[in-house]
């Protein structure tokens, strides 16, 4: 594998669980897998759950208030930030969760799933057709082998270090930063081992749209970064909920990704009235800015990919030349130089690598191919 965990420690994580990555800053432990609520309308909040150690993307779930019960837009990614956040929704109202609607098959989104469940036996889990047959088949695959092994061995592995650190003399506050993120991390393990999947028992092929008292709640396919891409859009509220469709403030592209459909997606949400953009990581935004500059990026790529298969470079070659540009690409999104690497790793060396194969033929349903 490609990506090395601290210092040069390699593992799979990334493949298993999308999440992996090392983190520059390190919180306390009471950041981690913390659950903040905003109110982005009446009647429509944004759960943000914080990273879960440094091995766990966080991310946003929603709850929209209907005058007939909640709309759920994902479960976030455990069952202990699941609790969480239905905790909070249970302070805004005493009307049941009655849907669930999961954006795609990646564990961060769904892994709460199972709270909602047990608090509420008839909720509908609303998905797209695809999401549930990959919820069912490559999330359990993928996941297995992260759980048996590499979040085990990678826990053990921070132990290690502990002890060395201790072992070392290393000042308290390191060691302290050094338990609060390992106690972190067995936390994560052990919610994650306490996930019973808990798929979707309503799909739709198209969209489908839910008429709950006064709302209209609009429920979308697309195939962008995974093939059963689901997002929500409320006409009258003018917002826009994507999952990973966006997410801010790095693209992630890892686990699959169509850029072809990609562009064509975000041409489709840029033509939207549009008050408010939740994605699927990241702030809210209210205005299409993020949305456009995500769009000028994929063509800048995509165009660049061409040209380096027009001029006759291979996959590789190609990979390589375009990676050296990751500065002038990271641009068009105003990063900063420090995430380069992570825009690297999560968006341009995926992207290019689809886009180059979907030149030549259409990527399959299959995350692997
Ligand atoms: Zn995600």
């Amino acid at each position: 594998m490609s990506h090395l965990g601290p210092r040069g420690h390699p593992v799979r994580l990334m493949q298993v669980l999308f999440c992996f990555c090392v983190l520059a800053c390190v919180g306390v432990a009471a950041d981690y897998g913390k659950v903040t609520m905003s109110k982005i309308a009446a009647g429509v909040y944004l759960f943000t759950t914080s990273r879960y150690g440094d091995v766990g993307f966080g991310g946003n779930s929603v709850a929209i208030l209907t005058d007939d019960g909640v709309v759920m837009f994902d479960t976030s990614g455990t069952p202990a930030s699941a609790k969480a956040i239905l905790s909070e929704v249970r302070k805004l109202t005493d009307k049941p969760v009655i849907y669930v609607i999961n954006s795609h098959w990646h564990w961060d989104h769904w892994g709460g799933n199972q709270v909602f469940k047990a608090a509420y036996p008839s909720v509908q889990f609303l998905s797209h057709e695809k999401n549930r047959d990959l919820m069912m088949s490559v999330a359990v695959a993928w996941n297995a082998p992260g759980l048996a092994k590499d979040l085990p061995d990678y826990v053990k592995y921070q132990k290690e270090q502990l002890t060395a650190a201790e072992e070392k003399h290393t000042s308290e506050t390191e060691l302290a930063k050094k338990r609060e993120l390992l106690a972190a991390d067995e936390n994560f393990l052990e919610q994650k081992r306490s996930v019973t999947y808990t798929f979707p028992n309503a799909t739709f092929s198209e969209s489908a749209t839910l008429y709950l008292g006064a709302r209209e709640i609009r429920v979308l396919h697309a195939r962008t970064i995974t093939p059963g891409d689901t997002y929500v859009y409320l006409p009258k509220e003018k917002i826009l909920i994507t999952g990973d469709i966006l997410v801010s403030p790095i693209p992630f592209a890892v686990g699959g990704s169509y850029p072809q459909e990609w562009i064509e997606t975000l041409q489709k949400l840029n033509k939207l009235e549009i008050e408010t953009i939740i994605p699927g990581h990241g702030e809210a935004e209210h205005n299409k800015s993020y949305l456009q500059r995500n769009l000028a990026l994929f063509q800048h790529v995509l165009n660049d990919v061409k040209e380096a298969k027009a001029s006759g470079l291979s996959v590789d070659q190609a990979k390589r030349a375009l990676i050296n540009k990751a500065a002038e690409y990271a641009a068009d999104l105003a990063l900063s130089e420090a995430q380069i690497p992570e825009f690297k790793s999560y968006f341009l060396e995926v992207f290019v690598n689809r886009a180059y194969h979907e030149l030549d033929n259409p990527l399959g349903d299959n995350p692997i191919s």
